[in-house]
Parts: structure tokens; sequence; C-alpha cells
């Protein structure tokens, strides 16, 4: 969604500690996420309160209309919690992680399967990365995926999920203002105008 100039670097731990999140997370537990996300193939993640994440209507809305997926998945509304059910879920988490993957796709309009491909790339790394951190003892982790769920060519939706495993509402379909909550920490999203800008993807695991 969002693009920069720079080369593709993994943000320095030090700089994704929040002014409070110190005292709720220890450094050895944010080095071992910070490899892990790695190993997942993201290239940036901001450690949140979840008093920082923004939810807004107006996401909601453009995922009803504007949106093909709309309807047409499990992760996505009307199947996805709604409004009110996703702002009840974050007051029962304190931390979160939101998690930046960087691609670039000169064919994003021509090339589906390769849109595809990047897009399973990061459902897998959020899921994968979520179940990693269940085991780590964080087992309220539960991840918020970016877009929707391609692991289908097509949605078995309403019928039943293929991958059921795998299934999880994505951060849009969340209702979450990924721009709104880059701001509160400090951060600007800038959108990709051009074709041959890489774009930004961003997940969100509920952690503690
Ligand atoms: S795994 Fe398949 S059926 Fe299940 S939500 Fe994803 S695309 Fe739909």
């Amino acid at each position: 969604m969002a693009a920069k100039e720079s080369s593709i670097q993994v943000q320095d731990i030090s700089s994704v500690r929040n002014k409070q999140a110190p005292i709720l997370l220890p450094q050895d537990s944010l080095e071992e996420i910070d490899l892990l996300a790695k190993e997942f193939g993201f290239h940036e993640f901001h450690l949140l309160q979840t008093s920082e994440i923004v939810t807004a209507r107006w996401v909601g809305l453009k995922c009803r209309y504007g949106c093909a997926n709309y309807n047409t998945s499990w992760c996505c509304p009307p199947a996805a919690p709604d409004f009110q059910s996703v702002r009840e879920l974050l007051t029962e988490y304190e931390l979160a992680l939101l998690l930046m993957s960087e691609n670039r796709n000169q064919h994003f309009y021509r090339n589906s399967s390769e849109k595809r491909r990047v897009q399973i790339k990061q459902w897998k790394a959020t899921v994968s990365l979520e179940r990693k951190l269940f085991l780590l003892g964080y087992y309220k982790a539960f991840g918020l995926p970016a877009e929707t769920c391609a692991l289908c060519k097509e949605c078995a939706y309403p019928k039943q999920c293929k991958f059921p495993n795998e299934k999880r509402p994505s951060l849009e379909a969340c209702s979450i203002d990924v721009f709104e909550t880059l701001k509160k920490i400090g951060h600007t999203a800038r959108l990709a105008r051009k074709i041959e800008d890489c774009f930004h993807s961003y997940s969100l695991i509920l952690l503690i």
C-alpha cells in the first residue's frame, strides 16, 4: 500500500520499541521476535500497544464498496468479525506486532499469478509466525494477515473453507486503519503511485 525509495532493510530492533512497550516485553523476547520476523521474510516490524491501533469505519466501507472480494471470501466482510467485535477484541490484548513486507510487481495489473504468489507468501508467513509465537508461550497470538486469503484460486465461501487451519480475517477486513496507526507511532505511509514503486503490505499479530 505504501512505498518508499530506499532499499529494503530490516529495521534495527532498538527502534521498534515504543515508549511504554519495554515494560511489557523484555529485550531478549524482542530479539527473539525480531529473528523470527526476519526468518519469515518480513522487512520491518513495529511493536504496538493495542491502544495505538486505530480502527475506522471507512476501512469497512472500502471493503463493501469497490472491492471485488466483498462477500466472496471467509477472510473478508461480511464473514470477518464486525467493527464492534474487533473493538472489543482489541481490549483483550496489550501488545501487537505490525509486520511489513516490501514487494515489487511491475505486472501488478496483468500478472495475477504473481500477485497471488506474493499474497500467499505473506499470508502463510503471518500464520506461521503466529504459530511459532504460540509455541514460545504467547498463547493468545492471533494473526490478521494482509489483504485477503488467496490460498485457493477461488475461495470456497460460503461453502466450507478448504484450509481452515490457515483461515484468518484479514487486517483490512477488521477495519484497521494502517495509515493512522503508523502515524500514531511516528511513521508515515506513502502510496505506491507508480507501477515500478515498491509497495508495502501490512499484517498484524495480536500478541499478549
Ligand atoms: S483457504 Fe481457500 S476456502 Fe479457505 S478462506 Fe482461503 S481461499 Fe477461502
